[in-house]
């Protein structure tokens, strides 16, 4: 394990040495309105590593207190991608199942003094609350008596006023210099079915009182969120402390959120494409939401890689995509097989070759255990277009007429004849293979210096690729806006001849296609209508910034 400590790290250190925490509980607190993207893997990691790190626990908590937007399919993917990440959780919780602590907290604030029900509306709440630099005006309700207090909120709950008629306000301080504690709502009255307490329910508690009870309920002692809640967090520590619970308190720490560069990190937008029908599901494999990562072939260790390497931030910045790609291409390095695969196929006839053999081909140089497989090799093959030129440039290294280039785990070849069509373009090659040349058991004394990748016309495979670009065009003069960045040219689907040891392969199994890119196979495929995601190039795009 690294040394280096994050700032976190350096705060929890403190709480366990002064002894006021002995086991680190963390929480990841999903909203299930949506489907995880990958500022919530960076959430994931530091939550639940903190937990690894200590020895401690991390729950998995459903913050859906908010009735509306909730739904049953979210909570099952959210599931499902944390497990795919690679983390397991102490305890499954649903923020909802409190619906009575957080009633029962309420009251304990009306029955201090602390709370009371008022009747402004919305927009007179907001009116009378001041500005930044002028304190608000207090409520007209604001010295109901106990009693009375008690009454309406149980009046709330038990269905008597109208929607949006009466909240509950926390009394705090109208002068204060913190907007958010200026008498914030707690409570309101709202008719709408939940998915876990069905109609149980007309009142329901905002966020930002229900957060802190659901942290220290649970004995959380680091609360770790984004930066946005930095100023709500002295009403943070004012729940928790008036509503009475046991040391050691919770603890909010924030931290900057995960942003990169043209990558859409709002489940809102994101769900705008699925409904609008712009992309094919939360899981299209250029969706930047783990499902749609997973499909896109990022494996889950690069993910992990990559929230390690960023690190934690206490200011927001933004992260070049093309480092979340380097990431994810050291790890395929080390565990992706390589196979080959021909875009733009150009026949090749082995004038002096009518045999036909299995040559055995390494998977992977990189792999801890080198294995093998068998390719199949006969007298008319493909190679890629690119590959050869008929005026090529100095110091080409490819096929072209005379010269020689080595097929990759195969014999080195001679370009006897390039034969044209009617328009003067390469319809087929005439090459001859040179004697004794097979990989690994050369002793032809031709020294080449280009390897091609190549596959065997008889036996190779058409299949589909789908060539794929970040839903985002680069923000051009500082448009920001996503409907106007909406890149129309994100997936191309193009076909591909491929060897045919990949008949055998399944659905998310990932390759490298000899020096072209990775690539997995997704799971439209069927049968032997083999459909192949690009995971990303070989090349790195990655320039560490000044
Ligand atoms: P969105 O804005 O996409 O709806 P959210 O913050 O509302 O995201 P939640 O379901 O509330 O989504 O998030 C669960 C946890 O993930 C929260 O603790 C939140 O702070 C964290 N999180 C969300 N987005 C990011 C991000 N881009 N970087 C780091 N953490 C994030
Ligand atoms: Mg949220």
């Amino acid at each position: 394990m690294c040394e280096y400590k994050n700032f976190i790290e350096d705060i929890i250190d403190n709480d366990l040495e002064s002894g006021k925490v002995s086991t680190v509980c963390t929480r990841f607190p999903p909203e299930p309105n949506g489907y995880l993207h990958i500022g919530h893997a960076k959430s994931l990691c530091i939550n639940f590593g903190l937990a690894q790190k200590y020895n401690g626990k991390c729950n998995l908590r459903f913050d859906d207190t908010n009735p509306s937007k909730e739904d049953q399919e979210y909570v099952e993917s959210i599931k499902k991608d944390i497990e795919w990440l690679g983390f397991k959780w102490d305890k499954l919780l649903f923020a909802s199942d409190y619906f009575d602590v957080m009633f029962d907290c309420a009251v304990k604030l009306i029955n201090k003094g602390l709370a009371y029900v008022s009747d402004e509306t919305a927009d007179e709440i907001r009116e009378r609350r001041g500005t930044l630099t002028e304190p608000g005006v207090e409520s007209p309700y604001r010295n109901r008596t106990v009693e009375e207090n008690l009454q309406l909120f149980y009046d709330m709950r038990d269905g008597k006023f109208p929607d949006g008629s009466k909240v509950l306000r926390a009394k705090i301080d109208m002068a204060s210099a913190n907007v958010n504690m200026r008498d914030p709502i707690i409570y309101r009255v709202l008719r709408a079915t939940h998915h876990n307490t069905g109609d149980k329910w007309c009142v329901y508690p905002m966020y930002d009182f229900a957060h802190p009870i659901e942290d220290a309920y649970e004995g959380i002692t680091h609360s770790v969120c984004t930066l946005e809640f930095e100023d709500h967090r002295p009403l943070y520590n004012w729940v928790v402390s008036n509503c009475d619970f046991p040391a050691p308190l919770p603890q909010q720490i924030e931290f900057a959120r995960l942003n990169i560069t043209n990558t859409i990190m709002s489940k809102r937008y994101l769900k705008k494409l699925v409904d609008e029908g712009k992309v094919t599901g939360w899981d299209d494999p250029r969706m930047p939401t783990l499902s749609g990562i997973r499909r896109r072939g990022y494996p889950a260790e690069a993910l992990r890689d990559f929230c390690e390497r960023i690190g934690v931030a206490k200011s927001n910045s933004e992260v070049e995509s093309s480092y979340l790609e380097a990431c994810v291409r050291d790890s395929l390095n080390r565990t992706a097989n390589r196979v080959m695969a021909v875009f733009d196929p150009l026949k090749v006839t082995l004038v002096n070759y009518d045999g036909r053999e299995e040559l055995t081909v390494e998977n992977n140089p990189n792999a801890e255990t080198v294995t093998y497989r068998q390719v199949p090799f006969s007298k008319t093959l493909y190679i890629d277009r690119s590959d050869f030129a008929l005026v090529p440039p100095p110091k080409y290294y490819r096929l072209k007429p005379d010269g020689y280039v080595r097929l990759k785990g195969a014999y080195i070849i001679r370009c006897d004849k390039a034969v044209l069509d009617d328009d003067g373009n390469v319809a087929e090659l005439l090459c001859s293979i040179v004697p004794n040349s097979k990989s690994g058991q050369d002793e032809s004394g031709i020294k080449v210096k280009g390897v091609i990748h190549w596959v065997d016309a008889d036996s190779c495979v058409d299949v589909t690729v789908r060539k794929l670009q970040s839903l985002l065009t680069d923000a051009v003069d500082g448009v920001t806006d996503f409907n106007e960045r909406f890149n129309t040219e994100s997936m191309k689907v193009v076909s591909a001849k491929v060897e045919p040891s990949l008949l055998n392969a399944r659905a998310e199994d990932r390759f490298q296609f000899m020096r072209v890119g990775y690539y997995v196979l997704d799971r439209d495929s069927d049968g032997s209508n083999l459909v192949f995601n690009e995971i990303v190039g070989l090349k790195d795009g990655y320039k560490p910034s000044k």
